[in-house]
């Protein structure tokens, strides 16, 4: 390219990169200036952003309480379900997938999906949600932490914000988010930090993706692992979930519980570990005997945040720890369990589930 036309080059890629950025960024189109407003399907499932003394709050009865919305959305409302989160059963968790999946293939031009839950497994049902969804269009979890009848219900404003977050063109490709107190967090990551506080929702060492705010939603950053449309999980050919506990490991923990889990039909078991995976030794024992018949053991850590490498350790015992064992990566105990039940649903092959842990 000759040097003189350089410049001009450069003059049109920042004015595309300026447009690019100004677009993800820009408020909500109002109606008339960008023709009709974006649609979003809201899935209700229950909560407490649905409970009120005197019955719970339905689809609807959510949607009557954020008049705002009609200036950023075009809401389309079902009742999935209305039950506290920790009662949504695996077969719940794979009918909402599949029926996400279906409202994307069957209507291309709708934007985005809103869904309300409780906040409890909340973190469990969202990324479920971004290993399964086989769409690049957001997907929101919502909820609130006060009921419907408590002075400072925070409900609507949360509701509004997911419908904004859905209904954003920033938010395509970030897989599922979940939106409470005016931030947006990874599934991925995000995880529930306290009982009772509104700002439970904590990403912990990563940080928000974005933030919900009067007059924009902004995004920081994307997240990288695999997700949604990238996910090789295929929901249609999963009719149940394997059996997959969860163990910890504390101060001279018996093996037992290990013992009992694979006796009890489970087909993985993911053992949050001391530090950087430490087990006591009867633990060690019960996961080579488990692991030596046929279940996949996958080694977390109960810090809360870390990783937990494949194949190495840097204790002298390391080899022995990581032996028959597939590493869970910086992934949360409850989150490894999400990811090795879908895992077990395709394979048993130890290398071909430590891929998936290090690529999702
Ligand atoms: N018990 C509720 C649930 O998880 C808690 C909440 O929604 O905040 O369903």
């Amino acid at each position: 390219m000759p040097r003189n036309r350089l410049p001009a080059v450069w003059t049109v890629l920042s004015l595309v990169i300026l447009f690019c950025d100004a677009a993800a960024q820009a408020p909500a189109p109002s109606r008339g200036a960008m023709g009709p407003l974006p649609r979003v399907h809201f899935l209700a499932t229950g909560g407490t952003i649905s409970n009120r003394a005197g019955g719970r709050l339905t689809a609807e009865d959510l949607v009557k309480l954020i008049p705002p919305l009609e200036t950023y959305a075009q809401p389309e409302f079902e009742q999935f379900s209305n039950v506290a989160s920790s009662a949504l059963t695996l077969d719940q968790y794979l009918k909402l997938a599949r029926r996400i999946n279906e409202l994307f293939e069957q209507d291309k031009t709708l934007a985005g999906v809103v869904i309300t839950s409780g906040t409890d497994t909340m973190e469990e049902l969202a990324y479920f949600l971004h290993l399964t969804v086989r769409d690049f269009r957001p997907v929101v979890v919502v909820g609130a932490m006060r009921n419907a009848s408590t002075i400072g219900y925070e409900g609507p404003a949360n509701l509004l914000e997911g419908f904004r977050v859905a209904a954003s063109r920033a938010a395509a490709g970030n897989g599922v988010m979940v939106v409470l107190n005016d931030e947006i967090n990874s599934a991925r990551e995000v995880t529930k930090t306290d009982a009772l506080r509104l700002h439970t929702f904590q990403s912990r060492i990563y940080g928000v993706l974005g933030v919900v705010d009067a007059d924009r939603v902004s995004f920081y950053r994307a997240p990288v692992k695999r997700h949604t449309a990238k996910s090789e999980f295929d929901v249609k050919k999963i009719e149940t979930l394997p059996r997959v506990d969860v163990i910890m490991v504390y101060q001279d923990a018996s093996g037992d519980l290990i013992t009992a889990a694979a006796a009890n039909g489970a087909r993985g078991i993911v053992v949050a570990g001391a530090g950087a995976g430490a087990t006591t030794s009867s633990q060690r024992e019960a996961i080579n005997a488990v692991a030596q018949k046929g279940v996949v053991v996958v080694m977390g850590t109960r810090t809360g945040s870390g990783r937990i490498a494949p194949g190495t350790d840097q204790a002298p015992s390391g080899g022995e720890r990581r032996r028959n064992t597939v590493a869970a990566e910086d992934l949360a105990p409850v989150k490894a369990r999400i990811l090795l039940m879908l895992a077990l649903a395709k394979t048993h092959d130890l290398a071909e589930i430590q891929r998936m842990f290090s690529e999702y």
